[in-house]
């Protein structure tokens, strides 16, 4: 830290991204990108979008957010566009939550959470998932808090049903309810339909995962209209030009293909079963999980231990040095014969 640094922040611990390892080929299954490419129409949109880069992106992102409330049966009031899904996490936060209605979240969930938190000094309160690793809906209803919760759940990939959301949307009618719906696409139930209905409830998405594009950055709010102009408040005060020209032209692309997507994302689901058996042959626990990812244990085997023999096999996994979770790796699905050569390492180990 430099003599600068503002005492704000002296204490703010950054969110810890997954490796991105540079020095050899890795099967890699430790940050949950999509094994497949961006649907055919992506990389001609983008070159064509290159030409025009003397330009400032549309502020109002206008084609984009009318594709996106098309797509998801919404109005393009209720939607707003950002730069990766973290962006619309930290506005949100920003506009929402306060040392009036602090936020609360799970203790095992998506890491970002407390650094947007601390980053803008919202006292936060993180409730014990259960036993199970599961959410209790009534743990998150009253208190007039801002809740956050990713369903699925990361890196649990557990879910809440839609009633269970819709439990805990009614249950804090005083308090913004963000629901997280990174992984949804891999057979969780999306709480959009709701946003007729609840004024406080606030839908994020993201490119990122089912759709292929981690690497454009674009995420995705959907709300009630009111919620969507103070979020826009936030971004205009932020960044007007989030989503630039390249990104917007991929997003829009992608919606126009969307049913490759979804083929995808059968794919991967079925393939998430293949590992998920073959790891419970192997005495594994795997959590039921509807994310593109699992988290998995084998009693009296250390988690640590085994992603850095698997990593020094060349397969990469996510392993989470905190408690309760201390023993799991959390694996990204990825193509058939990634997942293979995954089980086929995870055997190695154990011989070994
Ligand atoms: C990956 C992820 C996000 C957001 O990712 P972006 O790339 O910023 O869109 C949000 N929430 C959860 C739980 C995630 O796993």
């Amino acid at each position: 830290m430099s003599s600068f640094f503002t005492k704000r922040y002296a204490a703010l611990e950054p969110y810890t991204p997954g490796e991105q390892p540079q020095d050899m080929q890795y099967v890699k299954l430790n940050t949950n990108e999509s094994p497949f490419p961006p649907s055919p129409g992506v990389a001609a949109a983008v070159a064509a979008e290159c030409a025009r880069l003397q330009l400032y992106s549309d502020p109002e992102s206008r084609k984009l957010t009318e594709k996106l409330a098309e797509v998801y049966g919404v109005k393009p009031e209720q939607v707003l566009m950002t730069n990766g899904s973290d962006e619309i996490l930290n506005f949100a936060f920003m506009a929402f939550a306060d040392e009036e209605r602090p936020l609360v979240f799970p203790d095992i969930s998506y890491g970002f959470y407390p650094v947007f938190a601390q980053l803008n000094h919202i006292p936060y309160e993180e409730i014990p998932l259960k036993e199970d690793f599961s959410i209790d809906p009534a743990d998150y209803c009253g208190g007039g808090k801002t809740v956050v919760l990713a369903n699925p759940n990361a890196p649990t990939g557990m879910s809440l049903s839609l009633q269970q959301i819709e439990q805990i949307v009614a249950g804090n009618p005083d308090g913004v309810v963000i629901v997280d719906e990174a992984y949804v696409d891999f057979g969780g139930e999306s709480a959009v339909c709701l946003v007729d209905r609840y004024e406080n409830l606030l839908v994020t998405g993201t490119f990122s995962k089912s759709r292929s594009m981690a690497g454009a950055r674009l995420g995705f709010g959907i709300g009630n209209a009111a919620l969507i102009r103070d979020l826009n408040t936030i971004k205009y005060s932020t960044n007007p030009y989030n989503v630039n020209r390249m990104t917007s032209a991929a997003g829009i692309a992608a919606l126009e293909e969307n049913e490759y997507y979804l083929a995808n994302c059968r794919v991967i689901m079925a393939n998430r079963e293949y590992t998920a058996e073959a790891l419970r042959a192997l005495g594994f626990e795997v959590l039921p999980s509807c994310a593109n990812f699992i988290f998995a244990r084998r009693p009296g085997v250390d988690g640590g231990e085994l992603y850095r023999s698997l990593k020094a096999r060349g397969i990469l996994v996510r392993h989470f040095d905190k408690p309760r979770i201390r023993d799991f790796l959390r694996i990204s699905i990825g193509t058939r014969e990634q997942m293979e050569r995954f089980v086929e390492g995870v055997k190695q180990c154990l011989e070994a």
